[in-house]
């Protein structure tokens, strides 16, 4: 039981056991916790579904997610062996729910469970009320093309407060600018040179392809750990 409880709730699209997909960690056994509603509107964004709150959203209590998080980890236990079960909040942006995330991730963690943050990283106030329970921190650098946002000083305020476990991401489409990538590369050396950062391609198409590798001569000039990793659940046709 979650003490302190009290009865504020939060909007979940689904929580569900999967492989990570993108990033650094790619291919760890996780247990996924979509929240609705985000703060942007991504012009690539494939959850859109998790973008919008109606009238069939689901609200759930810190102690109905908590129960319902250790259900789907008694479910496929097997999948964790001898590892740390990882659990992996994501949406939609998860810290739209920080204040409701403080009591389960403090549970969380005392129940032995890594905790794995999907952010778009555009709200470091959130970010300060749940740091310290966070193992990684897995932060997309948004750009203008996409979101019509020019979001770098957010951007610069969060990889401060969450340099020491945080890697990037950056998603490259058609419309993304050199101009606005070399701009994100600043972004992430003005904090640290050692910040691991990925290039994640949209698509596989020769246009993306090229652009993806001029892109990454960019960024390994400046950065010392720089990878292109595409989303392998697509590849893997899992969610
Ligand atoms: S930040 Fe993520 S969830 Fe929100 S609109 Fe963009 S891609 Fe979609």
């Amino acid at each position: 039981m979650i003490q302190h409880l009290n009865n504020c709730t939060a909007p979940v699209d689904e929580v569900f056991f999967s492989y990570q997909g993108e990033g650094i960690f790619a291919g760890i056994a996780q247990i996924f916790v979509r929240f609705s509603g985000c703060n942007l509107k991504c012009n690539y964004c494939d959850t859109l579904t998790s973008l919008k709150i109606n009238s069939n959203t689901k609200y759930y209590t810190q102690q109905a997610l908590y129960e319902l998080i250790l259900d789907v980890y008694r479910k496929n236990k097997n999948n964790f062996y001898s590892q740390i079960p990882s659990v992996s909040f994501t949406g939609g942006e998860p810290l739209l729910y920080a204040d409701y995330l403080i009591d389960l991730l403090k549970i969380l963690k005392k129940d032995k469970f890594s905790i794995y943050l999907e952010t778009n990283g555009t709200l470091p106030e959130e970010l300060t009320k749940i740091s310290t329970y966070c193992d990684v921190v897995a932060m997309d650098i948004k750009f203008k093309s996409a979101c019509k946002k020019d979001l770098f000083a957010q951007h610069k305020n969060f990889l401060n407060i969450s340099r020491h476990k945080v890697f990037i991401k950056t998603i490259i489409t058609k419309s993304t600018t050199k101009q606005e990538f070399i701009k994100a590369i600043k972004t992430v050396c003005d904090i640290s040179k050692n910040i691991k950062f990925v290039i994640q391609p949209s698509d596989n198409t020769e246009y993306i392809n090229k652009k993806v590798f001029e892109f990454y001569n960019l960024a390994v000039s400046k950065l010392k750990d720089v990878r292109i990793l595409p989303q392998m659940h697509k590849i893997w046709k899992i969610r």
